[in-house]
């Protein structure tokens, strides 16, 4: 085992601080990788925060990772030291299950394993995950970054990316279909971006106005103030698809209005209190309300060389380690443009 630098929450009120975890060397069918970038997503606030409840103490977030491999286990053969790798939201599962034989290991029968706030399958104890300076992992959870998209800005499509292709591909996002995003935060962004790329015409429902002209910029085609009630008058029944990336509490009966005939409102936001679904929003329309849960390893690659092919990266801001907290507040207030990734560089010195 070695000593690894880190970023960890005592408890879900304390700030995070700087402290030490341990770290295996890799295995036979594992890699060691240097961290140089890890996103900051919704996901971590809520965890750290304890808002899903059952999170585990000390927590070391963390799970859009960028780094290099810096050590192969001796049955590796998919890596080299030196490649440019990631890590998504999973390290493990139970490889035998039907879902993970499908390739779909986040929806592992025995549950997958968590970058972070998670107990390890080995019996090793928690995860820790990107905010760290290394860590190991089982090659096969691991993921090529494909040439040509700068580390920095592909740290977030581990998670938001990855997040927001796999429903607009399961559920078939076809050229001139009508997609309203919701939410105009890390995921929302890269669920615009994504949206456009497969054809789609894209309409951005944002609570921020000020996010207009940033909406237009990432190739939305239309923008609408979801604090205007008369927006929902004005676009009812103009979607095929809906994308909810809002992680607070919203009326999720609004928005489903706004389908039409057959239309599928996709949730990928998790606010912390479940909110109430009239009937009548769905039956009325034949609409569907769906969920997704971020998306496995092999589309997480297809998801990679997607965005190499379409030049697609997330917009990004730059932080130290030491301005999380801060990240974190700018975060709860929807003041995201439109993914926080940590130069793990600042955790090294
Ligand atoms: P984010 O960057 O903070 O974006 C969330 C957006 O929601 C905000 O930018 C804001 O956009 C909108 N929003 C509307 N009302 C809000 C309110 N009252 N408070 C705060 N934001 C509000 O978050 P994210 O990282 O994209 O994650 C979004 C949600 O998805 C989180 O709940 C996260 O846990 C979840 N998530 C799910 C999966 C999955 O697999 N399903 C994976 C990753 C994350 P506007 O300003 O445009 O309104
Ligand atoms: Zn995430
Ligand atoms: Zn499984």
């Amino acid at each position: 085992m070695f000593e690894t630098p880190a970023y960890a929450a005592a408890d879900a009120t304390a700030p995070l601080a700087p402290t030490t975890i341990q770290r295996r060397p890799p295995g036979p069918s594992e890699v060691l990788i240097d961290i140089l970038y890890c996103g900051v997503c919704h996901s971590d606030l809520h965890q750290v925060r304890d808002e899903w409840g059952g999170s585990i103490f000390p927590m070391v977030p963390g799970h859009e990772i960028v780094g290099r491999i810096a050590q192969v286990g001796s049955a590796v053969t998919a890596f080299s030291v030196g490649d440019a790798v990631g890590v998504g939201c999973f390290v493990d599962s139970c490889r035998t299950c039907p879902q993970c034989r499908a390739g779909e290991e986040q929806f592992c029968d025995e549950g997958m394993t968590s970058t972070y706030n998670a107990m390890a399958r080995d019996g090793s104890g928690p995860t820790y995950g990107g905010y760290s300076t290394r860590i190991t992992v089982d090659a096969a959870y691991v993921l090529r970054i494909p040439d040509g998209l700068p580390l920095d800005a592909a740290a977030p499509l581990l998670c938001a990316g990855i997040t927001t292709y796999s429903p607009l591909r399961h559920f078939g996002v076809a050229p001139g279909d009508d997609v309203a995003v919701v939410g105009l935060g890390g995921l929302g962004h890269m669920a615009v971006k994504f949206a456009v790329a497969m054809g789609a015409r894209v309409t951005v429902l944002s609570s921020s106005e000020s996010k207009r002209a940033d909406a237009l910029a990432l190739g939305a085609h239309a923008f609408a103030a979801t604090r205007d009630k008369a927006t929902f008058k004005a676009l009812a029944k103009s979607f095929d698809y809906i994308v909810d990336s809002v992680s607070a509490e919203h009326d999720y009966n609004a928005y489903l209005s706004l389908l039409r005939v057959d239309g599928t409102m996709i949730l990928v936001g998790i606010p912390e209190v479940p909110a109430p679904v009239a009937a009548g929003a769905l039956i009325m329309q034949r609409r569907r309300l769906v969920g997704s849960l971020i998306g496995g390893i092999r589309q997480t690659q297809e998801m990679l060389e997607f965005c190499a092919e379409h030049g697609i990266v997330s917009d990004i801001e730059r932080i130290g380690i030491a301005d999380i907290e801060t990240a974190y507040a700018r975060m709860r207030k929807g003041d995201v443009r439109y993914r926080f990734v940590i130069d793990i560089e600042t955790l090294r010195r």
